[in-house]
């Protein structure tokens, strides 16, 4: 769904000194427009009496859509992700003192802190996933400035495409900009993690951040979580890819994800125990797996399976990305779902349904459950040709299984978060990507 500016005014009262003045309007089909690479669909104007509206400017940061390699980045292990023109858009507006006002649209919320008390919070909201971004990038030598952020959000939050990720790297970005400060992606990839472990209280891993910071458009990311390095594989365009939502929403801190986090760690420990150089499940290969399986009982042993098995999955996702060989990247999806579902549990009923609906439909070459699980979206690989029939199928069947029409929506690799904010006539001094 797109917006544009029409020049009516819907005053959000409320929200303290200043108004937020929003101007919407659905947008259909707009001849020869391109959301990876067109301004932000999305205007958003941060008005008050006194500073005038050219201190504004807008930020955005895209959503991320895993490929394959699910719930291995905190295990030091593969991922492949991508970015999709799904965007957390932010205006910003510098403040003279040291005071961030944020307001969520999606939160229909608006939160102040000041830059010199941030602490932690024992029971983490919304706002702490800002807060945690600003101390994190002044914990790392950047004297911040105070600023008021609009903030609205089309990706699904709790949906498994990294609302968190895109909120921090669209804040970092607005933040950073505002003190005409720069940062490269992947060191502000590592402060946002940092913020959403220390100040969110969920235990990620690197993936969702590295992506939306640094994986370039029209491409996908083989990331090693563990070194670091990147391959960046263009993705052809006979690989279509459809997200779907189970609409079952997960909310992280209190999920069973950092159960499952627990659970990794636990197994490291007792395979450690003879191999003090074991440090992640990344270090384990089947071979030794099967060694230990009475040593760690059936449940750890079926999450590591899943994390050895999804490690080689990526290497040959990538193989298979790169010589453009989709029905092998649609088989080892499915398998993927199969894992996450059986061994490491983190599926649940209706994206089961959705995902078996899916692959009943012509053209889909294999589907599975994105992002930390417990609900949330469904990802398809679909031949290009045949997804705007694949969609309609599954929304129609789903609906009929279930009652709900399903929100979907077609992947466009967009551009990262640091080079994609950037609105003819905004300022950018002082900033690199
Ligand atoms: P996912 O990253 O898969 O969407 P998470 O549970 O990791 O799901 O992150 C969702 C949480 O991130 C929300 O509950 C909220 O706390 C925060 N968040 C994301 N986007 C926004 C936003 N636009 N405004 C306020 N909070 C947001
Ligand atoms: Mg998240």
């Amino acid at each position: 769904m797109m917006f544009r500016s029409l020049g009516q005014k819907n005053i959000v009262s409320g929200t303290g000194k200043s108004e937020w003045i929003y101007n919407f309007e659905k947008l259909s089909e707009k001849e020869g427009s391109d959301p990876a690479t067109d301004r932000p669909e999305i205007h958003m104007r941060l008005m008050q009496s006194g500073p005038s509206l050219d201190e504004v400017q807008r930020f955005r940061a895209p959503a991320r859509i895993n490929i394959i390699g699910e719930h291995t980045d905190y295990n030091d292990g593969l991922v492949l992700p991508t970015t999709t023109a799904l965007f957390t858009s932010i205006a910003a507006r510098p403040r003279p003192d040291r005071i961030v006002r944020v307001d969520s649209r999606n939160m229909q919320d608006a939160r102040s802190f000041d830059l010199d008390d941030i602490e932690p919070d024992d029971n983490p909201g919304w706002v702490d996933y800002a807060k945690g971004v600003a101390a994190e990038l002044e914990a790392e030598g950047i004297q911040l400035q105070g600023a008021d952020l609009e903030i609205e959000s089309e990706i699904p939050l709790g949906g498994g495409l990294s609302s968190s990720a895109s909120f921090e790297l669209a804040v970092a970005t607005a933040l950073l900009r505002v003190a005409d400060k720069s940062l490269p992606g992947p060191l502000l990839a590592k402060i946002c993690r940092r913020a959403e472990i220390r100040y969110a209280g969920v235990n990620c891993g690197i993936m969702d951040q590295y992506t939306i910071a640094c994986c370039k458009r029209g491409h996908a990311m083989l990331l090693d979580c563990r070194s670091l390095d990147v391959e960046q594989v263009a993705i052809p365009p006979s690989a279509g890819m459809l997200i779907i939502d189970s609409g079952v929403k997960h909310r992280l801190p209190d999920s069973s994800y950092n159960r499952r986090l627990d659970e990794c760690a636990e197994a490291v420990n007792i395979l450690s125990q003879d191999a003090p150089q074991f440090a992640a499940l990344r270090d384990l290969s089947m071979e030794m797996l099967e060694m230990q399986k009475d040593s760690l009982g059936n449940l750890l042993y079926r999450r590591c399976r899943h994390v050895v098995s999804e490690n080689q999955r990526v290497r040959d996702a990538y193989a298979a990305l790169n010589s453009g060989d989709l029905v092998n990247l649609g088989k080892l999806i499915s398998v993927s779902h199969a894992s996450l579902r059986d061994d490491f549990e983190v599926s649940c009923d209706e994206v089961d349904q959705l995902v078996a609906i899916a692959d009943e439909c012509t053209g889909v070459l294999g589907s599975r459950i994105v992002g930390a699980g417990f609900g949330g979206c469904v990802l398809s690989l679909v031949e290009a040709d045949r997804i705007d029939d694949a969609a309609r199928q599954i929304r129609q069947r789903y609906k009929e299984v279930t009652g709900d029409d399903p929100w979907t929506h077609i992947v466009q690799a967009a551009k990262p978060a640091t080079c994609s904010d950037i609105a003819p006539g905004d300022k950018v001094s002082g900033y690199a990507s």
